[in-house]
């Protein structure tokens, strides 16, 4: 049963997707650590082999999003895609929690930050070092290109399709909080505010349509351009 539009693999409070390229699939992050089976489980029940996933692309090296790459990586062989403002850290298994946005993920940001000095990946040497602004994904069977959207973290990336598809990473999530609390794709948790907006702007004005965030389900691009904070924004520099 092949698939033909982008498959959302729930792995804990991340996603990742299975993105059909032209003859087999990228797989755009890997899950929560500890989580991997469910991935493989998926694949199975799609009669997908692991060994056709041809390319690993990581939006940012946050642990939910990396928690499966030794696993998925010995299993399908395939090469790992990261920017490079991230591969270091990624290749000395450095656990990095970004700083919080709201009064409460201040403080959890705080105290994760002193957890993860005590915590260690294996590291990965990743084949492909994202550098610049935009590179095509051609070279994979992608029509798209892989754009440097920082803000969440530095090296936060989105993979933006030629028919409107984007994976935007932790760059405006669409959890419950997001909806019922927040009122607000802003990311909880972010580097560089000010970066995060700049990107919005960049998605906004790219040919991105559907939106695939790092957590809760997809939603169009209209939903980002009319967010409470851009809106707010707007007035604040009226
Ligand atoms: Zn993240
Ligand atoms: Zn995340």
């Amino acid at each position: 049963m092949p698939i033909y539009s982008p498959l959302r693999l729930r792995l804990g409070s991340a996603n990742a997707y299975l993105v059909p390229a032209q003859t087999d699939y990228v797989l755009i992050d890997t899950g929560d650590p500890g989580l991997t089976f469910l991935l493989f489980r998926a694949l199975q029940r799609h009669q997908i082999s692991p060994r056709e996933i041809r390319l690993i692309i990581l939006t940012h090296i946050h642990y939910d999003h990396i928690g499966g790459l030794w696993q998925v990586q010995a299993a399908s062989g395939a090469p790992v895609m990261v920017h490079e403002i991230e591969a270091a850290d990624l290749a000395a298994g450095r656990v990095v929690i970004p700083a919080g946005t709201y009064p409460i993920t201040k403080r959890l940001s705080r105290a994760g930050q002193w957890i993860a000095q005590f915590c260690r990946f294996p590291g990965y040497q990743a084949e492909y070092i994202v550098s610049g602004e935009a590179q095509s994904l051609a070279d994979f069977g992608l029509n798209g290109q892989i754009l440097h959207t920082p803000g969440h973290s530095p090296g936060s990336t989105s993979i933006i399709l030629d028919n409107g598809d984007a994976f935007v990473g932790d760059l405006c999530p669409n959890t419950w909080y997001n909806r019922r609390l927040l009122h607000s794709h802003f990311p909880p948790y972010a580097d560089d505010i000010a970066g995060v907006y700049q990107s919005w702007m960049r998605l906004l004005d790219s040919s991105a349509r559907r939106l695939y965030p790092g957590h809760g389900p997809s939603y169009g691009i209209e939903e980002l351009r009319g967010d409470r904070v851009l809106r707010e924004d707007k007035r604040a520099g009226e």
